[in-house]
């Protein structure tokens, strides 16, 4: 069936990288095979065509692949999140802790204004710091999220949970257990 299952079936999961004890939720076969491209596009586009956006903002860097192309079926726009450093023009920035140490995600100043609607995507939440970022940036420019979207939630991690009770709308296609 072209749904959810049918999406989660293709994630690979490769244990123990990029360190011991995570299993990594690779994206890659569902982009590389057309027909379940297709369908994850689909699955968001769906969902987002009559949500009145302005503009889609992607998580660097697997949010820009699936970002740009939900934009442009959308007919909208696409804005790239990016790590620290990368973005040439006036940016703000959003610091956030990671499990050892903490990160930067930047945003150019112009990239949204207020009263825009933007779709915020990345790939997968594990402990949610880096969607709560972006959504942080979005909003100090005065535009609001309608909603997080990410093809993967790790509910075991707590990040969908912290979240939604930050006030983010957010809706995940597939769930894996574990961390
Ligand atoms: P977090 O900020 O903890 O929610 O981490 C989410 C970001 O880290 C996303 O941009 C993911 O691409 C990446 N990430 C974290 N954990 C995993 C995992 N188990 N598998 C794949 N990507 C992950």
């Amino acid at each position: 069936m072209l749904d959810a299952d049918y999406i989660k079936r293709h994630i690979r999961t490769v244990p123990d990288w990029p360190e011991p004890g995570v299993q990594f939720r690779d994206i890659t076969p569902l982009l590389s095979n057309p027909r379940t491209l297709r369908v994850l596009i689909d699955l968001f586009v769906h969902r987002y065509m009559d949500s009145r956006l302005d503009l889609v903002a992607g998580i660097d860097a697997r949010g820009f692949i699936l970002g740009a192309i939900v934009a442009y079926e959308l007919n909208l726009g696409f804005v790239p999140i990016r790590k620290k450093g990368k973005l040439p023009f006036t940016t703000v920035a959003e610091e956030y802790e990671l499990e050892y140490g903490n990160a930067t995600v930047e945003l150019h100043s112009d990239a949204c204004k207020p009263g825009d609607r933007v779709l915020l995507i990345d790939d997968l939440i594990a402990t949610g710091g880096t969607m709560m970022a972006g959504a942080r940036l979005i909003e100090r420019l005065g535009a609001t999220v309608v909603e997080g979207a990410a093809i993967v939630d790790l509910p075991e991690l707590g990040g969908s949970r912290r979240l939604r009770e930050s006030g983010l709308a957010l809706h995940c296609l597939v769930q894996f257990d574990g961390v």
